[in-house]
């Protein structure tokens, strides 16, 4: 444990620091933005991985602030999902049917500029998870737990233990699932512990990555993904379409390609929330929808994954295709 919560600290969140380290000259420095309201946190092992004085790459895309996020853009709004009127207690939102999703942190391993829950006002003040369990409880028709964040692997292993001994004397609830994009940063989260954790839940879980390119893995994390999914665990992967990013065939194909070689399921790829400060990374739904077509010809169904957006108070995801 003490190995990642000191690589957690040792992430960059200082503008000055991670420019001197990769090197940006005065033209490049002068792009960023000193972003008080959602911080810089961008991992050394990412940070590692982009060019030097460039912020061209695909991770320093998604990582740096940069000045375009100041810019106003119609429709993008701080709670584009509107997560806040699906709020049931202070840590868990109810959107659709038979699954509640609990908010088990603020904290994640790294700042993604395009967060669509970069404004939202968590629950700090209690810890635990009294209330949201109390919730559960009494709704007999949820069956499934999303544990979502922040990023649920900010948790200790010891909450998580805690939380899963709670959920186990639940019998409604029969699926756990685990939103996480923190291994992509720090795969040394995934410790002997974490997965003795994993363990004592008793029921099926399932673990939802978020990875938008190929340049964010590396052999560490499949050697690390392996452990869990010989658990008994699938790893199903969502994809947030991100103009610059990940917008063109040739980075689709590569990463779904690389992720189903590993026997990682790409599941999700999103069309972006809408939320202020990330109008630079829009792709159109034509332009997705196209790329979802032509790599259709050239994968296996399995590796190809459905393009859905979320649009506030609707039964379900919408599926664009
Ligand atoms: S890891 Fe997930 S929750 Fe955290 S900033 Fe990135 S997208 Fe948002």
């Amino acid at each position: 444990m003490i190995l990642w919560r000191q690589l957690q600290r040792e992430s960059f969140t200082a503008l000055d620091k991670v420019a001197l380290f990769l090197e940006l000259d005065p033209e490049n420095k002068a792009k960023l933005l000193s972003h008080k309201k959602f911080p810089l946190l961008l991992p050394k092992r990412l940070a590692a991985k982009i060019k030097k004085n460039d912020l061209k790459g695909p991770i320093a895309k998604q990582f740096l602030p940069v000045l375009e996020e100041t810019f106003l853009q119609e429709g993008f709004v701080s709670d584009p999902v509107e997560d806040g009127s699906f709020r049931k207690t202070g840590k868990l939102l109810q959107k659709y049917q038979g699954r509640a999703l609990i908010l088990s942190t603020s904290v994640c391993a790294m700042h993604c500029r395009f967060c669509f829950r970069q404004n939202f006002a968590y629950e700090k003040e209690k810890l635990g998870f009294e209330e949201e369990l109390a919730y559960l409880k009494e709704d007999t028709s949820i069956h499934e737990v999303i544990l979502s964040g922040g990023d649920p692997l900010s948790l200790s292993d010891e909450a998580l233990k805690a939380l899963f001994v709670s959920l186990n004397e639940l019998e409604h609830i029969r699926l756990v699932r685990f939103h996480s994009r923190f291994p992509i940063g720090i795969p040394e989260r995934i410790t002997e512990e974490f997965l003795e954790a994993l363990t004592s839940c008793k029921k099926q879980i399932f673990f939802m990555l978020h990875v938008n390119h190929s340049e964010e893995l590396d052999d560490d994390h499949f050697r690390t993904f392996k452990k869990i999914q010989r658990l008994g665990i699938p790893i199903l992967t969502q994809t947030v379409l991100l103009k610059d990013v990940n917008d063109d065939k040739e980075s689709l194909k590569t990463l779904f390609l690389l992720l189903v070689s590993h026997g990682l399921i790409p599941y999700y790829i999103n069309h972006l929330d809408q939320v202020q400060g990330a109008g630079h990374f829009m792709v159109s739904k034509e332009k997705g929808l196209a790329l979802l077509e032509e790599l259709r010809s050239e994968l296996p169904g399995y590796a190809l994954p459905t393009f859905v957006e979320e649009a506030p108070h609707q039964p379900s995801k919408l599926v664009i295709r």
